[in-house]
């Protein structure tokens, strides 16, 4: 079995309710805060260590209270920390206010984000059975780094291409398309590559993913499969010549934050233990719905046992 290495963001969240969002000026009373380990990276990490991968986080957490506390929590997870540096800086930080009509307004201060750096990838004797896992929170130089010792040691590479980053803007968006295997991104995120992908009904996006992989086939590199997260429609994917499309169970939802960090982190745990990427596809979807039934982000993760009840 291969590890899941994800070299990705740490942040605490910081969420707090309000009667009503405050006005440029205003100060109002919240009623409640809560402290919750967040960043797509620590997420995806704790979604494939719970699913039994050993998972290693590359990241970064500043000098401070959060840092501590997230570097514990995520111990407390199973994932091996070694390499989640502590910075003389601030940890990522996302504060949120949410008003009762369930609008919000949400500020990231990045903090220590900001200098992950891929360099650890070296010491981690990188294989064939091991999946680099990436996301868009952390610089696109970090990345590119990791993809180029990632594909350099033989590893898979999987990018969560979220948040969006305009590949336009991105000069490293060449190198991104050459070393990454197998490239997720959610509804909004595929607009965001492929225009014509935008207001695609759901099931009618194996369209959408055909052109993703047209986009991707123009560089000089190998052709990356494809993955279209889809919500409560569940997923489509084009992987090496086949298109697969798998509908989400029907659940009561009660909070989708983190659904697509979970499915992420199930995938990749999925490609870690060696199943076919169809086979990881399927189970990323029933992970992602279990996540949805709970609240938080990766307090929401699902167990193995919780994943295997649903196999059975
Ligand atoms: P993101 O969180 O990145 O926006 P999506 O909303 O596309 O990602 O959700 C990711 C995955 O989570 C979906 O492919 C599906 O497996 C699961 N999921 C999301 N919403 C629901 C839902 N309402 N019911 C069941 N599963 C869901």
């Amino acid at each position: 079995m291969g590890r899941v290495v994800v070299v990705g963001s740490t942040n605490m969240d910081v969420t707090t309710r309000v009667d009503r969002i405050p006005q440029p000026g205003e100060t109002v009373a919240g009623s409640a805060v809560v402290f919750t380990p967040g960043g797509r990276g620590a997420n995806q990490a704790v979604a494939a260590s719970r699913l039994g991968a050993p998972t290693v986080l590359v990241g970064a957490v500043g000098s401070d209270g959060f840092g501590a506390v997230l570097h514990e929590f995520l111990r407390g997870e199973a994932i091996d920390v070694t390499c989640l540096v502590r910075l003389d800086s601030v940890t990522g930080t996302a504060v949120t206010m949410v008003d009762d009509a369930g609008e919000n307004v949400i500020a990231i201060v990045p903090g220590a984000n900001t200098a992950v750096s891929a360099a650890a990838l070296d010491g981690l004797g990188l294989g064939p059975d091991d999946v680099v896992l990436l996301q868009q929170e952390i610089p696109a130089s970090a990345n590119a780094q990791a993809l180029s010792r990632a594909r350099a040691a033989g590893a898979r590479t999987v990018l969560n291409a979220a948040p969006h980053r305009p590949m336009a803007a991105d000069p490293l968006a060449a190198d991104v398309r050459a070393a990454v295997d197998v490239l997720v991104v959610n509804e909004h995120e595929l607009a965001g590559l492929v225009p014509e992908a935008a207001g695609l009904p759901h099931l009618a996006a194996t369209a959408a993913v055909a052109a993703v992989r047209g986009l991707l086939a123009d560089g000089a590199g190998p052709t990356a499969d494809i993955v279209v997260t889809l919500g409560g429609a569940g997923t489509c994917a084009r992987i090496g010549d086949a298109v697969v499309t798998l509908a989400a169970p029907q659940v009561p939802v009660v909070d989708t934050t983190g659904a697509g960090d979970c499915f992420c982190g199930a995938f990749g745990a999925g490609l870690a233990a060696g199943l076919p990427a169809a086979t990881a596809l399927f189970h990323a979807n029933l992970a992602a719905s279990l996540a949805v039934q709970r609240p938080g982000a990766g307090a929401a993760m699902p167990t193995r046992a919780e994943l295997d009840a649903l196999l059975t």
